[in-house]
């Protein structure tokens, strides 16, 4: 059977690093990303050119209708959806709980949880053996942050990642007999842009010492474990939780 696999934020940071390292094993990739174009486009073109089948897909997954288009296009260019990987994500400034508004914390839930939903929704309509599917495996990219609540920095930010955990749980029993596994992964600190969105570009730098490996982690070192995760080895593997954290 054909392998397809849509990675939600696949353009950039860890997302990108899944999708190359699954195009790289055989699968078709669908390359999600909400504004940054030329990064999809140029990790699709950078694929195509070994040979891999990919699309970049413009949509913003946190709102009902984009997402509902994403997977109507997913299965007209590339096919019917066997893995998916819930990883777009945001992080807003970093700040105490009195400072923040209704607006930032819907925001955040909006993008990390809502998002994640609703692409579950999408794949598990397509997956289902009792609607005519042929099974498949998802994994949510949750966070550290879920575990230790990021006081002071982004407590809505471990919030929704704490949803995420949740998320999974209740899924991966709710279509465990429609041959679908739901697995997560909770990545600690990873070099990757996302930091700078939350004021502090070097947070991985600064906090290196801090973690038992005395350093951060690499986008691939996440994406391999998406990947068995998502593939036949982990057949019997499912509501599980993933630490990618050096030891946090
Ligand atoms: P990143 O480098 O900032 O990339 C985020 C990606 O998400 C981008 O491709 C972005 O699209 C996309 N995105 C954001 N909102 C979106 C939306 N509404 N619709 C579609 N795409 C959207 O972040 P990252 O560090 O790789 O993070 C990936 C995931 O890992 C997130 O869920 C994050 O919470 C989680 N995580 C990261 C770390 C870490 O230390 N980096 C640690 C734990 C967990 P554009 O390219 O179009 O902007």
């Amino acid at each position: 059977m054909k392998k397809v696999a849509l990675i939600t934020g696949g353009g950039r940071g860890i997302g990108a690093a899944t999708a190359r390292y699954l195009a790289n094993h055989g699968y078709a990739v669908g390359v999600n990303y909400k504004q940054n174009k030329q990064a999809a486009e140029l990790l699709v073109s950078e694929l195509q050119a070994k040979g891999c089948e990919a699309i970049a897909i413009q949509a913003d997954v946190s709102i009902e209708s984009e997402v509902v288009e994403l997977f109507s296009t997913l299965d007209r260019e590339l096919g019917r959806i066997t893995a998916l990987v819930n990883n777009a994500g945001i992080l807003m400034p970093q700040m105490k709980i009195t400072d923040m508004t209704a607006e930032r914390i819907n925001k955040v839930l909006t993008n990390n949880v809502t998002s994640y939903f609703l692409c579950c929704r999408e794949a598990v309509r397509r997956m289902s053996i009792s609607a005519g599917g042929y099974g498949g495996a998802i994994v949510n990219v949750s966070s550290a942050a879920s575990r230790i609540g990021a006081p002071g920095e982004y407590v809505d930010y471990a919030a929704s990642k704490g949803a995420v955990d949740t998320l999974t749980t209740g899924l991966s029993v709710e279509v465990a007999s429609d041959s679908i596994r739901v697995n997560c992964v909770r990545p600690g600190f990873i070099y990757t842009d996302m930091h700078a969105d939350g004021g502090e570009p070097d947070r991985v730098k600064r906090l290196a010492s801090k973690i038992p490996m005395e350093r951060g982690g690499e986008p691939e070192e996440v994406a391999a474990a998406i990947a068995w995760l998502l593939s036949d080895e982990a057949s019997y593997v499912t509501g599980t939780f993933m630490d990618l954290a050096g030891g946090r």
